[in-house]
């Protein structure tokens, strides 16, 4: 063994002490550190011949680097829809590093059970049926990846053809319908050969982000019998709109399609009855998208896909090979996701879900929906901003007031807020009209950092009114 490998092995207890007295440090000043922080392009380090060693590695990482790290896990980091930890997911997170289990198959490790558990939990939490086969990816991106995979494998199924055995050569294009999808909807597509160009927008409802279901039953017809790709939206990222699911599962009756639903952070809504008709008949959808490391407060990076279609699912990722074994009934997790070796992400959920129990998860969920509500009450009655969209979630969608709305002077604005330190939004556009989100999704967050991001986005106000006027 390396001199240096066997030292830090004999001081093992001392390194992960500092690892964890840092991490405690971290946590501590989290809600009071910069939200976020203009970076600036770093000197990547030439590769030592002789290193230094990990307590000095570590603490000189930290040294440099740790005041710009931004406080993405915090309670005012509103872009995106970003989640942080809660204390038993983190707990858990450390647990995966150190026991780095190989999950390939069952037989030598309780790790895969647990995963299996894990879902069975989520089922739970979700109110979806024993029907729904589970499997954790990465992220929502990969879970819509891996949905509309399986729907591909369906599409040509029906016309005799494997696409996973045979490929997509000579087939027609596969339709992909939608209200307003996701972006990583267009990724799925481009790297699954269907194309980006096949995602078609169907009509809105009027004034929503929803997809207009006689449109899409219009859209429907015009294929003629052609299958179809259906993508739902159950929470859109700009206004956390919601297709009426039951009215596209309806449909399916009558035109031959898949039924994906995107619900990576709106199918939280299912765990607190006052909000869960928004999902109502999506436990008849052909597979769901949700994120966990959103709205599910575990560390980056884990999502699930569900569908009712396992064995199609298998055809597409089965992964042969004479040491793996036959898939039979239950085939191990390597043979239903684009990963093989993986992550043992399926940790912190189980242990999250355990550790607070549903009332607990609807508890954040419920609070962070109060949370953009009272933002959206404030951001309604100041005259320097206006809503662009009812507040229907955890989401704020807003823009300024007055002449200066372009998407130039929205970025300026938020960099201004960015560099308050005191909170960070993202920028979009909303039915052609440039603006921002502030999305509200961890555990952390409370009333009072509603106070202190309003009182920043004032002040950046007013920084701006100075500006124009010297
Ligand atoms: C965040 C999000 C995604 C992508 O999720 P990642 O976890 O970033 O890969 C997809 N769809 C919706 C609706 C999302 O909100």
């Amino acid at each position: 063994m390396h001199p240096l490998l066997a030292t830090d092995l004999a001081q093992l207890p001392a390194l992960l002490a500092t690892a964890r007295e840092l991490s405690l440090d971290y946590l501590a000043a989290l809600p009071d550190r910069s939200v976020a922080l203009a970076t600036t392009e770093l000197v990547p380090p030439v590769l030592p011949e002789e290193g230094a060693g990990g307590e000095a590695a570590l603490r000189q990482f930290w040294a440099e680097y740790a005041p710009q790290l931004g406080a993405s896990a915090g309670p005012r980091f509103l872009g995106f829809v970003t989640g942080g930890s809660t204390p038993a997911a983190l707990a858990a997170d450390w647990l995966v590093s150190a026991i780095d289990q190989n999950l390939s198959s069952d037989g030598y490790s309780v790790a895969p059970a647990i995963e299996r558990a894990a879902l069975h939990l989520l089922r739970q939490l979700f109110g979806l049926p024993d029907a729904f086969a589970g499997v954790f990816v990465t992220g929502a991106t990969q879970s819509n990846l891996v949905g509309l995979a399986v729907a591909r494998q369906w599409a040509a199924a029906r016309a005799g053809h494997d696409v996973a055995q045979q490929g997509l050569f000579g087939l027609p294009p596969l339709p992909l319908l939608s209200g307003a999808a996701h972006s990583s909807i267009y990724k799925a597509a481009a790297i699954l050969g269907l194309g980006r160009a096949q995602v078609r927008a169907v009509g809105q409802l009027p004034g929503r982000e929803a997809i207009d279901p006689q449109a899409l039953e219009a859209a429907l017809r015009e294929l003629n019998g052609q299958p179809a790709v259906v993508v739902a939206n159950a929470g859109t990222v700009n206004s956390t709109d919601f297709d009426d699911l039951g009215a596209l599962v309806a449909l399916q009756q009558r035109y031959p399609f898949w039924l994906h639903v995107d619900a990576a952070f709106g199918g939280f809504a299912a765990v607190v009855p006052e909000l869960a008709d928004r999902v109502a008949g999506w436990e008849q959808a052909d597979s769901i998208t949700i994120d966990a490391h959103k709205w599910l407060n575990v560390p980056y990076d884990a999502a699930m896909l569900f569908t009712r279609h396992q064995p199609l699912q298998a055809e597409v990722f089965k992964n042969s090979a004479a040491y793996l074994g036959p898939l039979g009934d239950r085939p191990d997790f390597v043979h239903l996701g684009p990963e093989n070796s993986r992550r043992f992400r399926a940790l912190p959920v189980y242990l999250s879900l355990l550790a607070y129990g549903r009332a607990g998860i609807a508890d954040i969920v419920a609070r962070n929906c109060a949370q953009a509500a009272a933002l959206g009450a404030l951001l309604d009655a100041s005259s320097a901003f206006r809503l662009l969209a009812p507040v229907r979630l955890n989401v704020v969608c807003f823009t300024l007031t007055g002449a200066n709305t372009s998407g130039r002077h929205i970025r300026e604005f938020l960099e201004r807020v960015r560099d308050s330190g005191e909170t960070f939004l993202t920028p979009t556009v909303y039915a052609g009209m440039p603006g921002m989100r502030a999305a509200f999704s961890n555990w952390r967050t409370g009333l009072p950092d509603v106070a202190r991001v309003m009182a920043a986005l004032h002040a950046a106000v007013r920084e701006s009114a100075e500006q124009v006027g010297t």
